[in-house]
């Protein structure tokens, strides 16, 4: 007799399940187009210049490991805070701003959903983009399983496009006053498509008037366009309501390439409009440091001491910027290319919407069948979804790619 007898195999995440099946592969063509993780030209982990000069000047042989306080490192903080909202909205609101480190996106994910978890904070519904990323659905299922999770429609198929219009019809109508509504600030994963700034303003007004809790999760941000301020645009714009209160979910996983270290922030920015909105935001600080510390205590030191270093000096972060310039350019030249040799090829269908997406991830469109076939005879590795992550292709596997694209439609 075991107390885990009743215990189900539990499904490992997919794309996770994906990678150890494409390691497995012995085929030297096998192509990987599962994980979010940027690769370069090679195929290789990229060490973006910027981040290995940080670590020769952190000298990191002789620093210590001491537990950082529980809010995180306030250099960290200061300079998360800094490149998301930008240095104009902190110093404007800074009053009304609360913010920790977390055990980055995932982290700041959980935590925004055990926070508001809480029976006197508690929305009826939390409502998150069909599709979405992978994780957010078990990250609210676990941490806030008082909350209702629903969907409002995000996506398209048939046209590939935003389906901008069912979503706002959904959201007017089937939304209740103090609800939480989950957007991704750009790059969507995984259809790459994001609203307008148009279609963001009529987003903002219809958060204004249902009163919704908006938790923005900024994974992507200087990934998808190559610009930092471009791809916190929508979070700024919906901060310049002062009566929109809003959390903000950011990753440093990706656009300094710290995936491992695990570096990230919850924000959290209460009414600007109360005119208690400081006492809001101390007493938001001390209960995220409360219920962090239950779950993780503190986030890990070494990335944040990274992220410092690169974010706190103006030539490491000029150096960064350049660094996003390469991510984000290589990412859309394998766009184009991937584009043309279909188009070369003459492949049935439009191919428009891989130069059109924008981010990591292209939403090809492709079958779950046409996905099996792309694995079993060409050894080449997405969801079944139909996501590719572009960071998988190069330019001495696009040709490839294309022509086993081209066989699986044709
Ligand atoms: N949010 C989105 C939309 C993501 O795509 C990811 C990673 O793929 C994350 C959050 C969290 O990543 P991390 O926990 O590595 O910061």
């Amino acid at each position: 007799q075991s107390r885990f007898s009743t215990l189900r195999p539990a499904q490992t995440d997919g794309p996770f399940a994906l990678d150890a099946a494409f390691r497995a592969d012995t085929d030297p063509r096998k192509v990987n187009l599962i994980i979010g993780a940027y690769r370069d030209d090679r195929e290789e982990p990229w060490h973006l210049p910027s981040v290995t000069e940080a670590k020769r000047r952190l000298k990191v042989e002789h620093s210590h490991h001491e537990y950082l306080p529980l809010q995180g490192s306030p250099k960290f903080v200061e300079a998360s805070r800094r490149v998301l909202f930008g240095p104009a909205i902190v110093q404007q609101q800074q009053p009304f701003l609360a913010s920790i480190q977390t055990v980055s996106g995932t982290g700041a994910n959980s935590l925004v959903a055990v926070f508001l978890e809480q029976e006197h904070l508690r929305p009826t519904n939390i409502w998150l983009p069909n599709p979405t990323w992978i994780n957010h659905a078990d990250i609210w299922k676990v941490n806030a399983p008082n909350v209702k999770m629903q969907w409002y429609p995000y996506y398209d198929d048939a046209k590939r496009e935003l389906d901008f219009g069912a979503m706002v019809e959904t959201l007017q109508r089937d939304c209740q006053e103090h609800d939480a509504i989950l957007l991704h600030a750009c790059a969507h994963n995984p259809t790459g498509r994001d609203p307008s700034q148009r279609q963001w303003r009529e987003l903002a007004q219809l958060c204004l008037k249902k009163r919704l809790f908006v938790i923005f999760d900024s994974a992507y941000q200087g990934f998808a366009s190559g610009d930092l301020d471009s791809d916190a645009w929508a979070i700024r714009h919906f901060v310049s309501y002062p009566s929109i209160e809003l959390a903000v979910c950011q990753s440093f996983s990706k656009n300094l390439g710290l995936y491992g270290e695990r570096v990230g922030a919850l924000h959290m920015m209460v009414s600007r409009s109360n005119p208690n909105g400081a006492n809001l935001a101390a007493a938001v600080q001390d209960n995220l440091i409360d219920l962090q510390r239950a779950c993780v205590s503190m986030a890990p030191l070494f990335g944040s001491r990274i992220a410092s270093e690169v974010l706190g000096n103006s030539d490491l972060e000029e150096m960064w910027k350049a660094d996003l310039s390469t991510m984000s350019g290589r990412i859309k030249a394998m766009r184009s290319a991937l584009h043309d040799e279909l188009l070369q090829l003459r492949t049935p269908g439009s191919w428009d919407h891989i130069t059109e997406q924008t981010g990591m991830f292209s939403y090809t469109g492709l079958s779950k069948e046409q996905v099996e076939e792309l694995q079993l005879k060409h050894h080449i590795y997405l969801l079944p979804t139909g996501r590719a992550s572009m960071c998988g292709v190069t330019s001495a596997n696009v040709s490839y790619i294309a022509r086993a694209i081209h066989e699986v439609v044709s």
